[in-house]
């Protein structure tokens, strides 16, 4: 018995338990009655909530941009010291 494998179940077993929100989209544990992030809101909060979580989302893929951006400048700048020497 391998502790590696006692946790890889383990993780299996909670990715099982985790399902959808067809109103948010957002993933929660299956065992809850209902979601925990719009289960208690109105249309107004929802909207208010997939707005939220749009920006979120709009933010993580800038700063992947700027990551790559930087990533690439790096190389061109190691590039033309490289071809300097
Ligand atoms: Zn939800």
């Amino acid at each position: 018995m391998s502790f590696g494998m006692g946790w890889k179940a383990l993780q299996l077993s909670r990715l099982k338990n985790r399902q959808r929100c067809p109103r948010c989209r957002l993933q929660y544990d299956k065992r809850k009655a209902q979601c925990p992030y719009c289960g208690d809101l109105d249309s107004n909060g929802l909207a208010e909530l997939k707005w939220k979580i749009e920006q979120d989302q709009q933010a993580n893929t800038r700063l992947g941009k700027l990551f790559i951006y930087l990533a690439l400048l790096i190389m061109i700048g190691l590039l033309l010291l490289n071809s300097q020497t």
